[in-house]
C-alpha cells in the first residue's frame, strides 16, 4: 500500500501542533469529542432539510472507551462518517477543516452551532498518541475506509469494514518517558474528570465504561440553556456547588440570555461570603468562558471589572473568535461587548437588590463594600456612574447604612454640603470636636471609617450637586457662626503666638474658632487634603 506524504506545510503544522499549539495536553480528548459531536450535528441539520432522513436522537452518542493491556483509546461516535475523499482532504491536509466548508456551504441557515472550524484539533491527539487509526463509514456509503498515521511521516488510507455509518478512531497512547506519563490517559477516572471538565455540555451523551459500568458522563442540557421558568433557586445552587465556584451558598444569581449584536447566556453568582484571600494579590477574578458548550477558559478575567470581581460564574457564547487553540480569544472585540453588558447586569441586579430586598443588600455590602469604593476611586473615577448609587456609609443620623441618595434627599434645603467626618471607629468620630457644629445644625453627617472612604469620595467630587464637605476642613459653609471678628482674633493675639511658637512645625496657624461648643480645641486643615488622608499618605509604602 503507497503510503502518502502530509503537504509539505502540513508537516511543519502537525510539528508546530505537537509541540507548541496547546499548553495542556488533555484537550485532544475535548477535540476529538468535539469533532465526533460535529460529526453528528450534521446528520441533525441535514434531517432538517431532507425527509429522507430521519433524526431519532436515541440513535446518537459517543463512546470513549480505554484499553489499559494495549494501551488504546477509543472514540466512536455515530456521526455523518467520511469517505475515502473526505479522510484524504480533511485528515490528509492539516489547517483543512470540513466543518468550516460544511458550515460555508449551509450558510447562516444552520450548522452555525458546529465547533470546528480551524481543522487543526484533530492532530492535537499526536500529542499523547505514537499512532492514530480512523474508520470510517459515511452516511450514504456501504464501503467503509481505514486511515492510519504514525505522525509526520505520512499516512495511509485502505477499503474497510465496518458495520453502521459513523466514525472510530483509535490512538495508540505513548509510553511513558522519564519526564511524561501518559498512563492517565487510560484511566476512567481522570477520563471521565477531562470529559467533565470540557465537554460536559456537549449535546449528545458521552458514554463510558467505568469500574464496569457504562456511564454517560456528561449532563449535556448546559442550566444557562434552559428557561429561567423552568429553573428554581436550588436548580441555581446545585451547579454553584457543582461547578465549585464556592462553598457557601450564593446570595444572589443572575440568568442573562441576550441575543442581538452579540449573542451569550450567562450565570452568574454574588456570592454570600467573602473568599479568605479575597482581599489580597493572591485572588484571581473571572468567568468561566465557553465557546458553544465546550470550555475555553476556567477564568477570564476580561469579563469582569475589578470593582465587581467578587462575581462568580460562566458565559457561553458562539460569537467569539478562538484563535486556533482555542484557549484564548483572537479578537477581544465580541469579549469586551459582553463584559460591558455583564456589567450593566450586575449593576441593575445590585440596585435591584439595594431597592428590595435591602438586608440582603447590607450584607452584601459588608463582605464586598470594599471593592465597590476601591473601584470608585481607581481609574480616575471611571466607574463614577456604575458605582456612586451603590456605596453607603455610617452616619450620624439613622446609625445605620445610608445610601447618598438617601442623604441628599433628606438634606434641608438651606444645606450646602454633604459632610462627613473621618476616624478610626464611629465611637472616635461622634468625640471630634468639629462634628457639633454639624448636627447641633441638625445636618446628617457621613462617617467615614475605612481608609479608603474619602479617597473615594474625592473621586466622585459630588453627588447630585452637591459637594462632599470634610467636618475638619477650613470652610464648612455654615454661614455666620464660621467667621471670628477681627476683635476676636486681635484680643488673643498674644496667646495664638505663643501656642505658635510651642507648636512649631506641628501646625501652620492657630486662631479663633467659632466652630467649638463642648471641646476647647480642634484641629482643623485648609486645602484639598484631610488629616485622615494626610495619615494614610504617610503610611504608605514610598
Ligand atoms: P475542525 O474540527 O476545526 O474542522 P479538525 O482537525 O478537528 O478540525 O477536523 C478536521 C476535519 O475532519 C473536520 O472538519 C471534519 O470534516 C473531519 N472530521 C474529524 N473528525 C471527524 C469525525 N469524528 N467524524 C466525521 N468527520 C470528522
Ligand atoms: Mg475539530
Amino acid at each position: 500500500m503507497e503510503k502518502k506524504q502530509f503537504q509539505a506545510e502540513s508537516k511543519r503544522l502537525l510539528d508546530m501542533m505537537i509541540h507548541s499549539i496547546y499548553t495542556q495536553k488533555e484537550i485532544f480528548l475535548r477535540e476529538l469529542i468535539s469533532n465526533a459531536s460535529d460529526a453528528i450535528d450534521k446528520i441533525y441539520y441535514k434531517a432538517l432539510t431532507d425527509s429522507a432522513l430521519e433524526f431519532d436522537s436515541t440513535n446518537y452518542w459517543i463512546k470513549v472507551a480505554a484499553d489499559k493491556e494495549r494501551r488504546t483509546l477509543t472514540i466512536v461516535d455515530t456521526g455523518i462518517g467520511m469517505t475515502e475523499e473526505d479522510l484524504e482532504n480533511h485528515l490528509g491536509v492539516i489547517a483543512k477543516s470540513g466543518s468550516l466548508a460544511f458550515k460555508k456551504e449551509h450558510e447562516a441557515k444552520e450548522g452555525h452551532d458546529l465547533i470546528g472550524q480551524f481543522g487543526v484539533g484533530f492532530y492535537s491527539a499526536f500529542m499523547v498518541a505514537d499512532r492514530v487509526t480512523v474508520i470510517s463509514r459515511a452516511l450514504g456509503s456501504e464501503q467503509a475506509y481505514k486511515w492510519e498515521s504514525t505522525g509526520a511521516d505520512g499516512y495511509t488510507i485502505e477499503p474497510w469494514e465496518k458495520a453502521d455509518v459513523g466514525t472510530e478512531i483509535t490512538l495508540q497512547i505513548k509510553e511513558n518517558t522519564e519526564d511524561e506519563s501518559y498512563d492517565e490517559y487510560l484511566d476512567a477516572y481522570r477520563l471521565k474528570a477531562i470529559i467533565k471538565k470540557y465537554s460536559d455540555f456537549i449535546r449528545y451523551p458521552i458514554r463510558m465504561d467505568v469500574a464496569g459500568e457504562e456511564q454517560t458522563i456528561n449532563s449535556m442540557v448546559p442550566i444557562w440553556r434552559k428557561n429561567k421558568n423552568e429553573l428554581t433557586a436550588e436548580d441555581y445552587e446545585k451547579f454553584y456547588a457543582e461547578k465549585h465556584y464556592r462553598f457557601d451558598k450564593p446570595l444572589k444569581h443572575i440568568h442573562i440570555n441576550v441575543e442581538g449584536a452579540v449573542t451569550y447566556q450567562s450565570i452568574l453568582y454574588i456570592p454570600e461570603t467573602i473568599p479568605f484571600d479575597y482581599y489580597t494579590k493572591e485572588f484571581e477574578k473571572g468567568l468561566e468562558l465557553y465557546a458553544n458548550g465546550v470550555l475555553i477558559m476556567n477564568r477570564c478575567a476580561d469579563l469582569l471589572p475589578d470593582h465587581f470581581s467578587f462575581v462568580k460564574g460562566m458565559v457561553d457564547s458562539d460569537s467569539l473568535s478562538l484563535n486556533i487553540s482555542r484557549e484564548m480569544l483572537q479578537h477581544d472585540r465580541q469579549l469586551k461587548l459582553i463584559a460591558k453588558n455583564i456589567a450593566s447586569k450586575i449593576k441593575s441586579q445590585l440596585l435591584s437588590l439595594l431597592k428590595d430586598e435591602r438586608e440582603q443588600y447590607e450584607k452584601f455590602y459588608e463582605s464586598f463594600g470594599r471593592q465597590l469604593k476601591y473601584g470608585l476611586y481607581s481609574d480616575f473615577g471611571t466607574h463614577k456612574e456604575a458605582l456612586q448609587d451603590l456605596v453607603m456609609f455610617h452616619s450620624s443620623k439613622e446609625k445605620k447604612w445610608v445610601t447618598l441618595d438617601e442623604y441628599v434627599s433628606r438634606m434641608p434645603e438651606e444645606q450646602k454640603y454633604i459632610y462627613y467626618a473621618t476616624g478610626d471607629s464611629i465611637e472616635r468620630i461622634e468625640k471630634l470636636p468639629q462634628t457639633e457644629l454639624v448636627t447641633d445644625k441638625g445636618y446628617e453627617l457621613l462617617y467615614f471609617t475605612d481608609d479608603i472612604d474619602e479617597f473615594a469620595i474625592k473621586m466622585l467630587m459630588t453627588y447630585k450637586d452637591k459637594e462632599f464637605k470634610n467636618v475638619s476642613s477650613g470652610d464648612l459653609g455654615i454661614e455666620a457662626d464660621e467667621t471670628e471678628s477681627e476683635a476676636e482674633q486681635q484680643e488673643h493675639q498674644e496667646l495664638f503666638a505663643h501656642m505658635k511658637g510651642q507648636l512649631a512645625g506641628k501646625v501652620s496657624n492657630v486662631r479663633a474658632s467659632k466652630r467649638l461648643k463642648t471641646h476647647p480645641v480642634c484641629l482643623s486643615t485648609e486645602g484639598d487634603v484631610t488629616i485622615e488622608m494626610e495619615k494614610v499618605l504617610n503610611a504608605m509604602p514610598n
